[in-house]
């Protein structure tokens, strides 16, 4: 594969992403995937679904899961009901985490990801070892089907995540690096954060913000790439710094507005192709 191939998160079902119609359209060649419900992760589909990568020619990167009654209202609301972090819903979705992880691997994509959830900041909490031994579950069931595990950043400091990460004590725990989301949740500069978080970054998505006028007390703003406060060149700078050489996938959360989707993809992908001509000559 090329150094840095363009893609972009995409989705089968109801979800975030863009349709995989629309990615051939503009001729990427790599996709993330939101993993679809249950109903459709099926031996059947799944073969579908591998015949119509293989007919775009589109090379699936990562799966990235999704829960039920997950959401996205607020920052506090997200603290509550994402990812394994809360109580309530932990085992159940550690269950279906490990079925979408069997799935990815039917698929033959060695990438599953997701929101973990806010990361508590303090070791001694009870919930941070919570998070740790539900963490290490799952890259286990991930290390027996060769998998990596990578965490969606933006929900916590650098610096709280890196230090996760190293208690997980996993070799297969990497970061799947989203610039803006570290600017909408208000918890770092993101430029600062991917040095930090280094060789742990194994995926990105390319997306833009700006900052709230009340950071981490309400979200700031997504707007198309390049029109943020990321600074989208200095990001691409940072991640050859750090020999990064996977997929740049494009994000861009905006599945209720197809047409606007599909023609900030576009120019999204303008920007990048830009950028890595100038960067990687
Ligand atoms: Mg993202």
């Amino acid at each position: 594969m090329d150094r840095w191939p363009i893609g972009v998160f995409t989705s089968l079902d109801a979800g975030l992403g863009a349709q995989l119609e629309v990615a051939k359209e503009l001729g990427i060649s790599t996709i993330q995937l939101y993993a679809p419900s249950k109903q459709k992760r099926t031996p059947a589909h799944n073969k579908e679904l591998v015949q119509r990568l293989e007919r775009l020619g589109i090379a699936l990167t990562a799966v990235f899961a999704g829960f039920e009654s997950e959401s996205y209202a607020d920052i506090p609301t997200v603290g509550r009901t994402v990812g394994l972090v809360p109580k309530e819903t932990r085992a159940p979705r550690l269950a279906e985490m490990i079925d979408i992880a069997k799935f990815t691997h039917e698929l033959g994509c060695s990438v599953v990801g997701l929101h973990l959830g806010f990361v508590p900041h303090d070791p001694a909490e009870p919930l941070y070892t919570a998070v740790l031994d539900v963490t290490r579950k799952l890259c286990d069931y991930c290390r027996d089907k060769d998998l990596s595990l990578h965490l969606e950043t933006g929900q916590e400091p650098a610096i709280v995540l890196l230090e996760f990460l190293k208690r997980v004590g996993r070799d297969n725990l990497f970061i799947n690096f989203d610039p803006a989301n570290m600017i909408l949740y208000g918890v770092g500069k993101p430029i600062e954060a991917l040095e930090i978080l280094g060789s742990y970054v194994r995926s990105v998505h390319c997306k833009d913000a700006k900052w709230a006028a009340h950071p981490r007390k309400e979200w700031g703003q997504e707007v198309p790439l390049g029109q943020g406060d990321v600074n989208i060149e200095a990001f691409l700078r940072t991640l050859d710094k750090i020999r990064y050489s996977g997929p740049l996938t494009i994000e861009r959360e905006l599945s209720h507005d197809p047409v606007r989707q599909r023609a900030e993809i576009s120019l999204a992908i303008g920007v990048l192709e830009q950028l890595k001509t100038k960067i990687l000559h």
